[in-house]
């Protein structure tokens, strides 16, 4: 059996997983605030997924947002903020009674694809978030490359390449730097690009309506975002070559996002008509938990 917790800023998701991926429980609850309050609601949820030990008290992942040194154990993330300074892999593994190992949510996002989802058996899968904001993790041969400072994959906050007048003015990012990634592909990016474009204020869902309503200028939206996902792309594969590119969040089902896609990163890359694939991730929501306890394959 493999436990995973999701520990989101408003809630915890937990999942008992077995070898094969069958769901054998899963458990709920909101977040408490405070950093013992968090400890206890981690030791609860596990008991509440395994109430007998059964799995012989074997190791729990959690997956969380932010920036995580899964070597020292330690997080920093905007919605958890209690969290910082803090043993937290540690503190847990104590408060729980098990060994713990914690990974960024986008890491388990595509570890879990990688394992079981949309990208099961490719060796090398760069996994793709775009949501509120924009994530990334990759996993090599069934196992997250963290790197030395745990930031390998997370690409949102690399300046969009090849910008042009069409992806209007470089707004400003979360991270303080103008111009990032993030603020052209997530979804705040998304309805500023569709006021550039057309000058009306709409949110994702409606650009997506209108689009499939067969509304043009909401498709002109859709495209010059994807074209920007392709050229976001193109120095990964530069760079990683990865053999699949999982996307998931809440953007992931915007209409022929994944199409268009693969149709124009080849003008950006190397390779005219890349061999990389890509597809929509297949667990959605679930890929935190899913992944999380896929941090224990053994
Ligand atoms: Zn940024």
């Amino acid at each position: 059996m493999q436990l995973g917790i999701d520990l989101g800023g408003t809630k915890i998701a937990a999942v008992a997983l077995d070898r094969d991926g069958t769901e054998l429980a899963r458990h709920r609850r909101p977040t408490p605030r405070g950093y013992e309050a968090t400890l206890d609601a981690l030791a609860e949820t596990v008991d509440a997924i395994d109430p007998a030990g059964s799995d012989g008290g074997g190791g729990i992942g959690i997956s969380l947002p932010g920036v995580v040194d899964a070597i020292a154990g330690r997080v920093r993330a905007v919605n958890l903020p209690w969290l910082e300074g803090h043993s937290f892999a540690a503190d847990a593994a104590r408060r729980i009674g098990r060994p713990v190992r914690i990974a960024n949510d986008a890491n388990c996002f595509t570890l879990s694809e990688a394992t079981d989802g949309a990208a099961v058996g490719a060796p090398v899968v760069f996994g793709v978030i775009l949501g509120t904001g924009v994530g990334g993790g990759i996993v090599v041969d069934g196992r997250i490359l963290p790197g030395a400072n745990g930031l390998a994959g997370e690409w949102g906050h690399a300046p969009l390449p090849w910008r042009e007048e069409a992806d209007g003015p470089p707004a400003v990012c979360g991270c303080g730097k103008p111009g990032c990634l993030e603020t052209i592909l997530c979804g705040a990016g998304l309805s500023r690009l569709h006021r550039h474009l057309d000058g009306e204020m709409l949110d994702p869902p409606e650009i997506a309506a209108r689009a499939l309503a067969g509304d043009t200028a909401a498709a002109g939206t859709l495209a010059h975002h994807a074209d920007a996902l392709a050229r976001a792309l193109a120095p990964v594969l530069n760079l990683l070559d990865p053999d699949m590119v999982v996307v998931g969040g809440g953007l992931s089902a915007l209409p022929g996002l994944c199409e268009t896609v693969t149709r124009r990163w080849g003008a950006w890359t190397l390779a005219a008509e890349p061999r990389t694939r890509i597809a929509i991730a297949r667990h959605g929501a679930e890929s935190g938990m899913r992944g999380a306890a896929r941090l224990w394959p053994d």
